[in-house]
């Protein structure tokens, strides 16, 4: 059973302009993703990706279509339910979106303490956390002391704190240079390979595709143009 399923889903937005055409992001998009896979999504720049990304963490209700996340419907699913269901899915952003009045530790610690998890707890965790990505010696730094790769290991870090299943990453490494892209795809292959976390990974840079996915769809205009295994998919002439 997929982890992830998404069936003929459409996602659109009112016009900006009275009477006008709405805004089609993404449009009749049907995809399966397996637990264990490493799924990337390819696509220019307004192709409908991170639309998608956040209907799939039911940050946004779908215009029609449905979602199941581990065999359960979300698109139809109370505000209390979504909440569990979130705290299965981590997320990683372009521009790490941590709290920069928080140390890292506490950045780490804070989905744990909105899941109310026990202060033991916590600190084991986080520990176990800091030590996974390297980053054991940057406890009481804050965010803005931090380069671009690290502040991205703090955002894995805190991703996993409540150890999901599925890890979204939205453009994560494309604010980074070359060499510290390639240190982080590194980090999210061992959360893949370690943890067994299905990683889905959105970007506009094949190079990073190529790096890490095993399985790819490209999106266009809100459609899914392409899927399947990377290999097939980018060596058909
Ligand atoms: P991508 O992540 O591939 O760059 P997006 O999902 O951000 O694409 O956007 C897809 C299209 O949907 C774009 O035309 C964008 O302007 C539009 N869009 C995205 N979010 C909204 C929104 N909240 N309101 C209106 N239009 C939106
Ligand atoms: P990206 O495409 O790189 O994800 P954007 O700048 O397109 O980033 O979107 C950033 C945020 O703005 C998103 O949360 C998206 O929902 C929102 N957004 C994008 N396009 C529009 C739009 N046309 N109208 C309203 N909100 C939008």
């Amino acid at each position: 059973m997929a982890l992830v399923s998404l069936t003929d889903v459409t996602k659109s937005y009112p016009s900006p302009e009275k009477g006008g055409a709405p805004i089609v992001a993404v449009d009749s998009v049907s995809l399966e993703i397996e637990a264990g896979d490493v799924y990337g999504i390819i696509g220019y720049s307004g192709a409908g990706k991170s639309t998608l990304v956040r209907l799939i963490n039911a940050l946004e209700p779908t215009t029609s279509g449905t979602i199941e996340v581990g065999g359960r419907e979300i698109t139809a699913m109370p505000e209390r339910e979504l909440r569990g269901i979130r705290l299965e899915i981590g997320m990683i952003f372009q521009q790490f979106n941590l709290f920069n009045s928080k140390t890292v530790r506490a950045n780490i610690a804070y989905p744990l303490q909105v899941a109310g998890a026990s202060k033991a707890e916590i600190t084991a965790r986080v520990d176990e956390l800091l030590a996974f990505v390297g980053l054991a010696d940057k406890a009481r730094s804050y965010p803005d002391q931090l380069s671009g790769g690290q502040k991205q290991r703090v955002g894995i870090a805190r991703a996993l704190a409540t150890s999901p299943r599925l890890l979204l990453a939205d453009e994560a490494t494309s604010a980074l240079d070359p060499e510290t892209t390639q240190e982080v795809l590194e980090l999210l292959k061992r959360v893949n390979r370690e943890f067994g976390v299905t990683i889905v990974i959105i970007t506009h840079e094949m190079d990073v595709i190529q790096s890490i996915a095993t399985k790819v769809a490209v999106m266009d205009g809100g459609r899914v143009i392409e899927s399947g295994d990377v290999f097939d998919v980018f060596s058909s002439p």
